[in-house]
């Protein structure tokens, strides 16, 4: 059993503004948490708290109900993977691996079993007798990751892990964390800014900006169900298009951008829920997913036709994306890659106004 709760904390460093406000976080035993947002958002800062390497200004942390907040880190019973691996050059992977276990004087065949089991479920039993030196970095960030399974800790706590690694590698490793968590049936902590990582290894996902929490959900729900404008464009990639205008009512409800390059027409479901911004402004934003390609669509009534200028096409193989200007603001459109249209003409394309999100411009709270 781990759990581990965040009730209102904050951090201040010396005489700056806070890193960290009044964060909320309930951690459940095994669940794979994702603290995910852009560089300076707070995500250390919170693992480290967590962690005890950094006091906590306000607020308390509980381990399993237990306080922690005066607690060393090394009486707290978790074990932190960074991504520097911090690995010690003169000793070899075995004794890299046994080196905690070995200050903590635990009997030396219970050393061997450990790391003798956690080299196995890594792949590093041919390994365990050279240096760090000697080792690729895919290696290295395996014996680091060693390092922490053979403690059996209550939780994990991982710092940007794969961030040293290259694109390939860090895929690989990135399947490695999840299958490990499967089978250690342990509570992972995982700090990342890279939002693929976080919605393909979390249970949940906490997004943060400026040291705030902006939502906490399942990957699918925060793609789905965005709360803020910030999140709707962390989460995604290509991002949400997003563009600014009125809701207007003629025959209908309607949408008219800014600059008049969008006019949707919006299906009768939308008439309540955005009753109150009739004339008023208000962003919208659609996923490059939802606008389609008119040569490989079959039309739904929800579908408004668009014709746009393609300034870019760019085939990736499986899919295309195609980047064209609606009120000067570049859009992109994710469509199969069937027939690759040429950049530089016009194309017709579908806007799914089922799939549309609004948010409110001055909160930017999803509507
Ligand atoms: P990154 O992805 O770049 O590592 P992060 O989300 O992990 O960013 P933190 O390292 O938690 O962000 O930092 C949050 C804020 O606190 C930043 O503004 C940072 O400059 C500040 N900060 C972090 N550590 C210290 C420190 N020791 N002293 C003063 N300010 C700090």
């Amino acid at each position: 059993m781990a759990e581990v709760t965040l009730r209102n904390v904050s951090k201040v460093f010396d005489g700056g503004k806070p890193a960290v406000k009044n964060v909320n976080i309930d951690i459940l035993d095994k669940e794979f948490v994702v603290l995910v947002g852009p560089s300076g958002c707070g995500k250390s800062t919170t693992l480290r708290m967590i962690a005890g390497l950094e006091e906590i200004t306000e607020g308390d942390i509980f381990i399993d109900g237990k306080k922690v907040n005066d607690i060393s880190p090394k009486d707290r019973d978790i074990a932190m993977v960074f991504q520097n691996y911090a690995l010690y050059p003169h000793m070899t992977v075995f004794e890299n691996m046994a080196f905690g276990l070995k200050l903590r004087k635990f009997p030396k065949q219970e050393i061997k079993t450990r790391v003798t089991d956690a080299a196995k479920i890594l792949g590093l039993e041919e390994f365990l007798n050279r240096k760090p030196k000697a080792l690729s970095g895919g290696q290295r960030q395996r014996v680091a990751l060693g390092r922490a399974i053979v403690r059996k800790p209550k939780v994990f706590l991982f710092d940007e892990p794969l961030s040293n690694l290259d694109a390939k590698l860090r895929v690989q490793m990135r399947t490695e964390i999840s299958k490990l968590h499967h089978s250690l049936e342990a509570t992972m902590i995982y700090v990342t800014h890279d939002q693929t990582e976080a919605m393909t290894m979390g249970d949940k996902i906490v997004i943060l900006k400026d040291g705030v929490v902006n939502q906490i959900d399942s990957p699918l729900q925060l793609y789905n169900f965005p709360s803020n404008k910030f999140v709707a464009g962390f989460i995604g990639s290509p991002s949400m298009n997003f563009i600014e205008g009125k809701i207007l009512s003629e025959k209908g409800i309607n949408f008219k951008s800014n600059k008049g390059s969008l006019m949707l027409k919006l299906s009768s479901e939308y008439e309540k829920k955005l009753s109150g911004y009739l004339n008023k402004d208000i962003w919208l934003g659609i996923r490059p997913e939802d606008i389609y390609d008119s040569a490989t669509t079959q039309i739904r009534p929800t579908f408004n036709q668009i014709e746009v200028n393609l300034e870019v096409v760019e085939p990736m193989g499986n899919e295309i994306f195609l980047y064209f200007p609606l009120d000067n603001i570049q859009f992109t459109a994710r469509i199969p890659a069937r027939e690759k249209p040429d950049q530089g003409t016009r194309r017709q394309l579908f806007f799914d106004t089922g799939k549309l999100h609004f948010f409110d411009p001055q909160s930017e709270i999803a509507l």
